[in-house]
């Protein structure tokens, strides 16, 4: 650093859900290991799924500071986090609600005045606040290029409004590199939107045009033509820094990670997991907010069994009910039945511990698209079960444009509501995790080893996240504003 430059100061501020706030605490250890004074700003209910995470980078000698901000001080019984709202209504109003803070946000980044603040897409006011204040906003979408690109072609195209929402019909998303033939019950209407919710989708789409930039928690070599159609063909000015979660390179950083207190003792799924061959255990999980009905879940414990190979299934607990449903919802005699050959996780499981794991070797997932990337950096061929978000354009990305994924049959719709979802059969849960795991998945699983090591390789020192994030930094450093103080 030369003797006109200070400490880069940035401000780092997720979205209170864990496919956001774990991606970018795992970025700002990245930030803070380059010699950057790193800042989480969130909630105090958000800030204890990090604790533990936060607590060890300091040891590690790479300390992340935390700021805390309170969404509801008045309110009791607000959730204060997205896993927190307990319905795909409450989840909408609590995204709504998020603006509030937009008042402390503007207090601390007038006291703080950091360098720069990377913002979470879903704070399009926290890029005016930035804006006024002439601090660098950057935008953190929390997912691919690939969505990236989709997301905007189905904005500026969407498919005829009739036809938006209805079962069946293929559409083919104009102006991407490949042809993305998707059928339409899978695309979002979001014409159909809240329209309270609408508005911050247009206020998002508003706030790109003056941000300084985005970041993306990818890396150039798994998604290249999509990365230069987001900067070259969209005209966005975007830094690539991924495989984030790859910052997690002890099993200690892997087991703690997000699942603050509760969750299950890793060590009793480490030694489970060593008692399996190697690359024989299926992996399930679907991430941090997605729900099923119990017909649905017994579907799928009916289909792992059929299938016979060895699985660990992480079930989503409902809010304090240490069950995912108040109905039945696992087959009868199904835990006797798979008292050896079956692991159950009701809860938080530590995922990358896992999936990194020996004895894994594939993994079921809703496509979250950190789910997807810590399937390609630990080397897995995966099941695509798309349920709403980004999730289904992941899943094209996955299946269709890279080759490491099968989908998962049946009829798939575009839905936050589980009950109006078609009913995917156990036997087609079986036939997919039989392809997963069996002979038919033998070029997916070749195609997603070159991949995981492209993906270490970018990490590196040379290599193109690592690059790009340097490149970040020196450009942030050219704009810094503020006078150096003594003692910086
Ligand atoms: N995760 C985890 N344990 C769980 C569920 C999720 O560690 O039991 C982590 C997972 O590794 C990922 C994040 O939570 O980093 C979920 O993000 P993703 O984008 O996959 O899905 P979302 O939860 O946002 O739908």
């Amino acid at each position: 650093m030369g003797p006109d430059r200070r400490q880069l100061h940035i401000l780092f501020f997720p979205l209170m859900a864990p496919g956001h706030t774990l991606p970018m605490v795992d970025m700002a250890k990245l930030f803070a290991r380059r010699g950057v004074r790193a800042t989480i700003l969130t909630t105090p209910a958000n800030a204890i799924s990090v604790a533990a995470t936060l607590s060890r980078a300091s040891e590690a000698g790479d300390p992340v500071e935390t700021l805390l901000v309170e969404i509801h001080p008045a309110e009791k019984g607000m959730p204060e986090t997205l896993v927190d709202a307990n319905s795909p209504d409450a989840q909408m109003n609590f995204l709504v609600s998020t603006a509030r803070l937009r008042d402390p946000f503007e207090r601390l980044l007038r006291e703080h005045r950091p360098d720069a603040v990377v913002s979470d897409m879903f704070f399009p006011w926290s890029g005016e606040v930035a804006e006024e204040l002439g601090v660098p906003r950057l935008i953190f979408h929390g997912t691919s290029f690939f969505s990236l690109c989709v997301i905007d072609a189905l904005f500026h195209h969407p498919p005829p409004e009739s036809s938006a929402g209805e079962e069946g019909g293929l559409y083919a998303v104009p102006g991407l590199p490949h042809r993305i033939e998707v059928d339409r019950s899978q695309i979002p209407d979001f014409r159909q939107q809240k329209p309270e919710f609408a508005e911050v989708f247009v206020k998002m789409k508003q706030a790109e045009k003056i941000c300084f930039g985005v970041v993306v928690n990818s890396f150039y070599e798994l998604e290249p033509e999509y990365a230069d159609h987001y900067r070259n063909a969209m005209g966005m000015k975007a830094w690539h820094v991924g495989p984030v979660s790859l910052c997690n390179d002890h099993n200690g950083d892997r087991s703690g990670r997000g699942g603050g207190a509760g969750g299950v003792d890793p060590d009793n799924c480490l030694s489970w997991l060593a008692s399996k061959d190697p690359s024989s255990v299926v992996y399930v999980c679907f991430g941090s907010l997605c729900r099923f009905t119990a017909a649905q879940l017994r579907e799928i414990a009916l289909g792992l069994e059929a299938a016979g190979h060895p699985f660990v299934w992480v079930v989503r607990d409902l809010a304090g009910k240490g069950a995912p449903s108040s109905e039945p919802w696992l087959p009868e005699g199904f835990e006797e039945r798979t008292a050896e050959t079956g692991m159950v996780i009701t809860g938080w499981a530590p995922q990358i511990l896992l999936l990194n794991h020996e004895a894994v070797g594939g993994f079921v997932t809703h496509c979250g698209w950190n789910s997807c990337l810590e399937g390609v950096t630990a080397g897995l061929p995966m099941v695509a079960w798309p349920l709403f978000a980004d999730q289904f354009y992941n899943e094209w990305l996955l299946v269709q444009v890279l080759g490491v994924g099968v989908s998962m049959g049946g009829a798939k719709r575009y839905t936050l509501r589980e009950e109006e979802r078609p009913l995917v059969g156990a036997e087609e849960v079986a036939r997919a995790v039989k392809v997963l795991m069996g002979g038919g998945g033998e070029e997916m699983r070749r195609r997603v080893r070159e991949l995981k090591e492209a993906a270490r390789a970018a990490m590196r020192e040379g290599g193109s996240s690592n690059d790009d994030m340097g490149r970040l930094i020196e450009e942030l450093l050219g704009k810094q504003t503020t006078p150096v103080h003594a003692g910086d």
